[in-house]
């Protein structure tokens, strides 16, 4: 004899109608598949310096691996997977399963780590487990790749002839070195099919693994790319050299325009040449196709040298004229910036750009501002005779004078 909440339960399934309704995870997770990989693989790609990282997203492999030393054809990382591969929703609480109704409603929601999930009624199973340290040999080599996705991770329909019930949902997961991703799910003893996947890349990681002590090679590590700092400021910057005219005198980075005027960005000056730098190898930059370059006009062989920074804003009120640097403004409480002297709200930044009349203006207006005012004069007359010959770089005398003199 049933039970009155049996027949009330029988009732109730009675009189549902049968309806689709449909399950989301989201909205973190990945891929992830690691292969175990022959030594003479991993020697080739040392001794010849390849990054894994790039191998990996080279799809028409201009990086020339022959097919012997491929560990995974150019751009196919996935392929590389005989020990694990694995895809789904992380398994934490940063993630949620969701159910909506045949309207879009969602009827019953729960946070997607075990945990929540059994308190809830819903069934976990961990399906697979692979830990890199129990399943690797000592000194076995192995390609790791990964990655992360956000979004609609699994998205299938359920078809429920009696209300959606919690008890009855099944979530399958794949424990892989740590990283918990939903596998599989399941409603009354039936798979559910993904049929409504939607990600975005979010990272990816692509790296070599050796079991034991052995150090993995680093191949930016013996790259002879010279040391690159910060470019220059306005204030700082030389004016820009015409390359047919003038060769910088020190080696180092410039910001320079090339192909034939197509180009901006930093280039190497060896001495020589002006190079750039491909995976670590120097390529020399047709001298004919160079138009233009720039670099600091300090000393740069010792931060020391670098000289103040100058003022950079100016009050706009005619009356007060105050300069100073943009920091010491007061700031009220709708972020605007108001004037230390007349309180003002309007201001300028001064120009310093080398390579018009008003930037070298306001270089010899305002550079090296000491409050010693017999500093400040002399600075200023040393000023004032820097960019007398500067501004009139086109006589041949200080074409000279720039090869010598300017410290780059
Ligand atoms: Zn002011």
């Amino acid at each position: 004899m049933a039970t009155i909440k049996e027949q009330e339960e029988l009732i109730q399934t009675l009189k549902f109608t049968p309806r689709t309704y449909r399950i989301e995870l989201g909205a973190y997770g990945g891929e992830i598949y690691i292969g175990s990989v022959e030594r003479k693989i991993y020697d080739y790609f040392k001794n010849n310096n390849i990054d894994i990282e790039e191998y990996a997203s080279s799809w028409d492999d201009e990086l020339g691996v022959p097919e012997e030393f491929q560990p995974f054809p150019a751009g196919s990382a996935y392929e590389c997977d005989n020990l694990i591969h694995a895809s789904g929703a992380t398994m934490d609480d940063g993630n949620t399963v969701e159910v909506f109704d045949e309207n879009n409603n969602m009827v019953w929601s729960c946070s997607l780590d075990t945990g929540s999930l059994e308190s809830a009624g819903v069934e976990t199973e961990e399906d697979e487990e692979f830990y890199l340290e129990d399943n690797l040999p000592e000194g076995q080599v192995a390609f790791y790749g990964a990655q992360g996705e956000k979004g609609l991770l699994f998205g299938g329909n359920i078809e429920l002839k009696a209300p959606f019930d919690p008890s009855k949902l099944k979530i399958c997961y794949c424990d892989a070195d740590g990283w918990q991703l939903s596998n599989g799910i399941m409603y009354d003893g039936e798979d559910v099919d993904n049929n409504d996947y939607s990600t975005t890349g979010k990272w990816s990681e692509n790296k070599w693994i050796i079991n034991g002590d052995e150090d993995i090679y680093d191949p930016e590590e013996s790259w002879n790319v010279p040391d690159h700092g910060t470019s220059p400021s306005d204030w700082e910057s030389s004016p820009k050299f015409k390359f047919k005219q003038y060769k910088p005198v020190y080696q180092g980075w410039y910001n320079v325009n090339w192909g034939y005027g197509t180009t901006y960005g930093s280039l190497y000056w060896n001495g020589t040449n002006f190079v750039e730098f491909n995976y670590g190898k120097e390529n020399i930059v047709s001298d004919d196709s160079i138009v233009t370059w720039q670099g600091y006009d300090w000393d740069t062989s010792s931060w020391d040298n670098q000289p103040p920074e100058p003022v950079d804003v100016s009050c706009d009120n005619k009356k007060c004229g105050w300069v100073g640097r943009g920091d010491v403004r007061l700031e009220d409480e709708d972020y605007n910036h108001h004037c230390p002297e007349c309180d003002g709200t309007e201001f300028s930044w001064i120009d310093y750009d080398p390579d018009t009349a008003k930037g070298r203006k306001n270089r010899a207006k305002y550079f090296y501002i000491k409050s010693d005012v017999a500093d400040l004069e002399a600075a200023l007359e040393n000023l004032k005779a820097e960019f007398e010959r500067l501004c009139t770089e086109d006589s041949e005398e200080v074409k000279e004078q720039n090869k010598g003199t300017w410290p780059f």
